[in-house]
């Protein structure tokens, strides 16, 4: 068995030949072609072993799918901004932590916004250049700060006490790092209050509305000329995209407001963030970035006029669509009248669905022994995981063909902040990860992105090499 498939090189990052990241003619993302990529790559990763009764759940990435989101970014905000601006589009590390990821990314043009040390190393394994990288965490260490400095990594101050810190730095050491401060436009919450990141009490950034705040951000950018950034990240998921503009707005008026009692172009970069929401009930990629980067147009004529180089940090809207979790149904049962299939996919993959299933619904698809595209009447049924909870279910009462021991349940859409983020519940190994794409001759070529946790490896970091420590206290 070969994670490489029949033509497959080993080197997990490189597929170059085998996606064009073409989207399609009108600029929009191919939802159709994604769709029947995925369920090839099912069919595939079954017939050649990487998910079967050894290996009962995978993570699936779209290599060809990345490719075309990446492109179509860069698409949209060409499309908007003056000729000759300088865009960063700078993609959430935190949203798919995955070194081979990072660097197809790169090689697609994209940049690394990073937000602790295990980003940063992340971002810089895959060879993403300093100057490509924003470092954003609201916890940075003097040492993060020192470190960003010296490599020249743009870094968004989240706080008066951290600009406190950068001053110390900046007046010791010559440092080429563009550095910005985080504001909160405040414009208020969007559907999930755990991911609302403008609400008035949020803990990000510099809140604009608070009595002096106004005052004194621009009282901080007058006292600091190496200042010349100013950034929010005010979208999530269940954030509506005319919230976001107004977050924008609201910090682009702050800029316009700073340089004019600078008397120069001292902002001379706006970081609007990522945030936009992905569309977890179809295969329609919705809001397109082409759609957001229109609309911002209109409501900030002023921030695509050229003198304002442009930074994004999206995530989710980037890898969602591109990323399936497969599991193999090990057992049905019923109970109480309702099926139940017991899969190998719950809360170690899906933490943020098990946990909190009404703001996290996630689609499943249902195949067959093989692989295909299961046929058949609906029936309702419950999706559960492998965890010792009885709230462990990627799905409760989902109309679905009715799944049998041997299918597969796919949990859609979860290229993001989904099986990157495995929860060590149960002591469940993290499943092997392979990014696809279609090969010469049909079928699907596959490369290990993450290969499959070992239970010698979860002993090992669960404390295997101090088992008498305690014994001997
Ligand atoms: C999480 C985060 C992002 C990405 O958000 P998405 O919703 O995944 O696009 C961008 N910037 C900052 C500062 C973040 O914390």
């Amino acid at each position: 068995m070969t994670a490489d498939g029949d033509t497959g090189t080993g080197d997990a990052v490189d597929m170059r030949d085998s996606g064009t990241g073409r989207t399609r003619g009108d600029g929009q993302p191919d939802d159709a072609g994604r769709a029947a990529r995925r369920d090839e790559a099912v069919r595939c990763a079954v017939e050649q072993g990487l998910l079967g009764p050894a290996a009962p759940i995978v993570g699936l990435l779209d290599v060809v799918g990345i490719r075309e989101s990446a492109a179509a970014l860069r698409a949209a905000f060409d499309a908007v901004v003056a000729p000759g601006t300088p865009v960063l589009h700078a993609f959430a590390v935190k949203a798919t932590p995955l070194v081979p990821v990072l660097r197809l990314l790169r090689d697609a043009g994209i940049g690394a916004e990073v937000a602790s040390p295990g980003e940063l190393a992340l971002a810089r394994a895959a060879g993403v250049a300093p100057e490509r990288i924003v470092l954003d965490s609201p916890a940075k260490t003097p040492a993060e700060l020192r470190e960003a400095l010296a490599l020249g990594i743009a870094v968004n101050a989240d706080n008066p006490q951290e600009l406190e810190r950068i001053d110390a730095l900046v007046r010791t050491t010559r440092t080429a790092s563009p550095i910005g401060i985080r504001v909160n436009p405040q414009v208020g919450a969007g559907a999930i209050d755990a991911l609302s990141t403008a609400t008035a009490t949020s803990k990000f950034g510099v809140a604009l509305r608070d009595e002096g705040a106004r005052a004194w951000l621009v009282r901080a950018y007058a006292d600091r000329p190496w200042l010349t950034r100013l950034h929010a990240h005010s979208g999530s998921q269940g954030v509506p995209l005319s919230l976001m503009a107004r977050g924008i707005t609201e910090i682009h008026a702050l800029a316009e407001e700073i340089n004019r009692r600078a008397g120069r172009q001292q902002i001379d970069t706006i970081d609007i963030g990522g945030g936009l929401p992905v569309n977890f009930g179809s295969d329609a990629t919705t809001p397109t970035h082409a759609q957001y980067a229109r609309l911002l147009a209109e409501a900030v004529p002023g921030l695509f006029d050229g003198r304002y180089g442009l930074v994004t940090e999206f995530g989710r809207s980037l890898l969602a669509k591109h990323g399936t979790v497969v599991a193999r149904v090990e057992y049905t049962k019923r109970a109480g009248g309702r099926s139940v299939a017991v899969t190998h996919a719950g809360v170690q993959v899906a933490a943020r669905t098990v946990y909190a299933p009404a703001s996290w619904p996630l689609r499943i698809a249902a195949y067959d022994a093989k692989g295909h595209p299961k046929e058949g009447p609906e029936v309702l049924q419950d999706v559960a995981g492998p965890a010792c909870f009885a709230g462990d279910l990627l799905a409760e009462g989902r109309a679905l063909p009715l799944l049998e021991q041997g299918d597969h349940a796919a949990a859609l859409d979860t290229g993001a902040y989904y099986f990157a983020h495995h929860y060590a519940y149960n002591s469940l190994v993290r499943p092997g990860i392979y990014g696809y794409a279609p090969g010469a001759g049909g079928g699907m070529r596959f490369a290990v992105v993450r290969e499959p946790q070992t239970v010698e490896e979860i002993v090992a970091e669960s404390g295997g090499g101090h088992t008498g420590a305690l014994t001997a206290l």
